[in-house]
Order: C-alpha cells, then sequence, then structure tokens
C-alpha cells in the first residue's frame, strides 16, 4: 500500500517538476506549474467521476480500470461491497428458514410491540385471528380481539397462565392466548386452538352435573325408605345391623353428590365473584360451634379473630370452602386432641388457618391433596364419611377469590390447612367504619 502512495506522491512531484522546468523554459515557472497541476488535478477528476460512476451502478457494472492509488480504493470499496452482500445474502437465508419454520408451527405467534401494536406474525396466528399481511401490521390487537378479558389479560399477561376465549359463536371457536414478555415492553402472544379440548371439557362437566342431579331424587327415595325401615317397630333386630350400615353408605352418597354438584357449580363460573363483604370471623365462630355440637368432637376447639377486617367475596362459596377445612379437621383429630382456628391480615392480604392435632399427612401426599377423589387413606376416608372432593371445592373456592392453599403437615403431629387471600380482596375495618 505504502509502495502506491509513493507512487502517487512520486507523480505529483513529477508533474511539479514537468511543469515547472516547462515553465522556466518559456521564461513563465508560475504558469507551467499551474497548468501542469490543472492537468494532474483533471486527470484525477476524471478517475473521480468514473469512480462515482461505478459506485452509483455498481450493482450492474463491472469495476473500471483506474490507475495508481485509485484502483486500489476500487478493490477496497469491491472487496467491502462483496462482504455486506454476502452478510445480506446470509441474513436473507436466516429470515427465510425462520419464516418457514414460524409459518410450520401448529401455533399462531404474534409479535407486539411496546404500544401493543401488531410488529409481525405468521401463518397459524393469521388463520385463528383473521390477519391479513400488510393491513394488519402496526394495528393494535385490541382493536382485533375485542373483549374485555383480552384487554385485562393483555395489560397485566406476565406469562404465567394462558386465557381461554370464546372469540367465535359459529362456528364455535375458543382459543388460548398467552402473552409472553420480552424486550423492552414487548410480547410474545401464543394462541392455540383449543376448541375441542374446551368442547370435551364442557361435555364432560355437564355429564357430571347432570349426572349428580340425576342421581339426587332415586337417592332421595331410597335414603327416605331406609329412614322409615329403621323406625319401624316391627322390624326384625337381624335386619338393624345391615339397615344401619345401608344408611350410613346412602348418607355418603349422598355427600358425594351434593360435592360434585357444588364443584359442578364451582366450575360452571367464569368469571370471579363480585364481592359482597363477608364477615369471616363471625362465619368460623359458627363453623366451630358447629364442631363443638357434634356428638363426637375434638376436646380443644379455640378460635383467634385477630383482625376485624371483612373478605369481598361470595358468601356461599367461602362459607363451603371454610366449613370443609374445620369438618376435615374434626373428622380426623382424635377425641383429646386439638383444633385451632386463626383469622388474621398483613401487608400480603387476608389469612385463615385451621391447625389439627391429627395424624398429620405424608408430604409425599401433600400435593395431591387437592385432585377430586385422592384419599391418602381410603379406608380412614370412607369411614369419617367423606367424599374425597372436600378440598377440591376448597382450591376451586380460593382460585376463584385470587387466593391460594397452603398445606403443611407432619405425619404423626398434626395439619396446618392455610387460606390466603389477595390484599385486593380484604376489606379493610377502618374502611368499613
Ligand atoms: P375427604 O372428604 O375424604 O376428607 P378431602 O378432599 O376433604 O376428602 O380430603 C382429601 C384427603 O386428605 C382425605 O381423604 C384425607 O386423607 C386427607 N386429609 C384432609 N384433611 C386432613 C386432615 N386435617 N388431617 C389428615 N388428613 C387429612
Amino acid at each position: 500500500m505504502l509502495r502506491i502512495w509513493v507512487l502517487a506522491a512520486t507523480w505529483l512531484v513529477a508533474t511539479i517538476a514537468i511543469g515547472l522546468s516547462a515553465g522556466l523554459a518559456v521564461g513563465r515557472p508560475w504558469l507551467g506549474l499551474c497548468l501542469a497541476l490543472s492537468l494532474h488535478l483533471a486527470w484525477q477528476l476524471t478517475r473521480l467521476y468514473r469512480l462515482d460512476h461505478w459506485l452509483r451502478h455498481r450493482g450492474f457494472m463491472d469495476p473500471p480500470v483506474l490507475r495508481g492509488v485509485w484502483d486500489d480504493v476500487v478493490t477496497q470499496i469491491a472487496r467491502i461491497h462483496r462482504r455486506k452482500r454476502h452478510h445480506k445474502q446470509r441474513l436473507a437465508t436466516v429470515l427465510r428458514e425462520l419464516r418457514e419454520s414460524t409459518n410450520a408451527m401448529p401455533d399462531g405467534v404474534v409479535a407486539l410491540n411496546a404500544h401493543g401494536e401488531i410488529a409481525w406474525f405468521n401463518r397459524m396466528a393469521a388463520q385463528l385471528l383473521h390477519l391479513q399481511g400488510r393491513r394488519d401490521i402496526g394495528i393494535r390487537i385490541s382493536n382485533l380481539v375485542r373483549q374485555p378479558a383480552f384487554a385485562r389479560h393483555l395489560e397485566g399477561g406476565d406469562g404465567t397462565a394462558p386465557l381461554t376465549l370464546q372469540v367465535s359463536a359459529q362456528p364455535e371457536t375458543w382459543l388460548s392466548l398467552h402473552v409472553l414478555p420480552y424486550g423492552e415492553g414487548r410480547r410474545l402472544l401464543l394462541i392455540r386452538d383449543v376448541t375441542r379440548q374446551t368442547r370435551l371439557e364442557t361435555m364432560r362437566k355437564d355429564f357430571v352435573a347432570n349426572a349428580s342431579h340425576e342421581l339426587r331424587s332415586p337417592l332421595t327415595v331410597i335414603s327416605g325408605y331406609l329412614e322409615m325401615l329403621a323406625t319401624d317397630p316391627t322390624l326384625d333386630a337381624a335386619h338393624a345391623q345391615p339397615l344401619a350400615e345401608m344408611r350410613r353408605q346412602a348418607d355418603r352418597m349422598a355427600a358425594i353428590i351434593g360435592d360434585l354438584l357444588v364443584l359442578s357449580r364451582l366450575e360452571a363460573k367464569d368469571e370471579q365473584p363480585e364481592g359482597e363483604p363477608v364477615d369471616v370471623g363471625a362465619m368460623l365462630a359458627l363453623l366451630r360451634k358447629d364442631v363443638l355440637a357434634r356428638p363426637q368432637h375434638p376436646a380443644l376447639v379455640t378460635l383467634a379473630i385477630e383482625t376485624q377486617d371483612q373478605l369481598k367475596g361470595d358468601e356461599l362459596e367461602l362459607n363451603s370452602a371454610l366449613a370443609n377445612l374445620v369438618d376435615n379437621a374434626a373428622k380426623y383429630t382424635p377425641a383429646d386432641g386439638h383444633i385451632g382456628i386463626r383469622w388474621w391480615s398483613d401487608a400480603e392480604g387476608a389469612h385463615c388457618s385451621v391447625t389439627d392435632t391429627g395424624p398429620g399427612i405424608p408430604s409425599s401426599a401433600i400435593p395431591r391433596l387437592t385432585e377430586r377423589f385422592y384419599r391418602v387413606d381410603a379406608g380412614r376416608s370412607r369411614a369419617t364419611g367423606g367424599s374425597g372432593l372436600g378440598l377440591a371445592i376448597v382450591k376451586h373456592v380460593l382460585q376463584r377469590h385470587g387466593g391460594r392453599l397452603e398445606i403443611a403437615s407432619t405425619e404423626g403431629r398434626g395439619s396446618t390447612f392455610t387460606c390466603h387471600f389477595p390484599p385486593e380482596r380484604v376489606l379493610a375495618a377502618e374502611r368499613r367504619a
């Protein structure tokens, strides 16, 4: 490279020398120098012009052959240009492959910018949301999916749980929409068609609800006759024992059917309960009384109401959840045991715990306790008349109130079931006053 610049400098010096000597020969050295430099400049300008012309049309022109330092510049520009074209082609290939692979995905994907506007979407998303290429890019997604639940989910979506929405009634279409935040305020919307699963789930729920409903009437008749027979003074003493067992089993069936209906009703409601103020303290006091009124109950049932705060929710649902917890504690705690019920609130919300000194639960069973019909000890549960649905109801009710159930237990020592409710569900005592 240095050699070229030395050559260019030599050319300039030679031009100056030739110009000056030619000028001196005619007695006008400066004129000679000016003419020589002008010629040099003109030569350079023609190179510059040819370089500029090539740069403007380089897409379809070969590089020009310029002499000296210009050739070096052209070679370097051509190299940079080649490299850039290569990168561009590689990028285009990667982009094409990315587009092809996302188009092959069975799920819809929509990339949203920080304003919730569509930046990009794949073929499945176009199909599921009826999006169209250029028309919908830059449009706010909430203008296309006009459902309040979706708008709420989009604002509050933290990527933890998808939202299932019915987007059309004819043909019936259900979509699962999952918002995943990424980058700075950007979000990825994953869309899946869950129409089939939702229909099956609805059929399952309807079936359970209808079957439970249909079973209730014949069972009421059977229970009625059993009760009548049990009180019949002419009844043979040998039949008393089987009759008592039949009544016990009929009561169990009634309890199972009752709980199935409660669960069906809970599942049928989509929206969270609005929130009438519920005096949980008073409710717990009544539940304690109920336990003490049982013919057999643990010796000590204590109640600690540490707050006058109330809870915004559905009174019947909350009562059924808390009654289930207190009922379990009473069922599984021996006569010399202790049940402690507590209601308190703090910055994290309101909490209600039921502690017992019963048999406890093995830690491996704890995660499965809220499954329907799951029993740690089937024999013990049947003996106590349990339906196996109580904790499933508790979990469902808490979920509908934005809360959660925490279970802590040590085998042989007892268990604590704690319901946690979020602060937005708490109606502080001072605000009510
Ligand atoms: P069940 O009607 O059988 O009590 P639940 O759903 O209420 O059904 O409870 C599920 C299982 O969890 C019970 O069968 C029992 O084995 C266990 N369980 C629930 N509460 C307690 C408790 N306080 N102490 C010990 N085991 C419990």
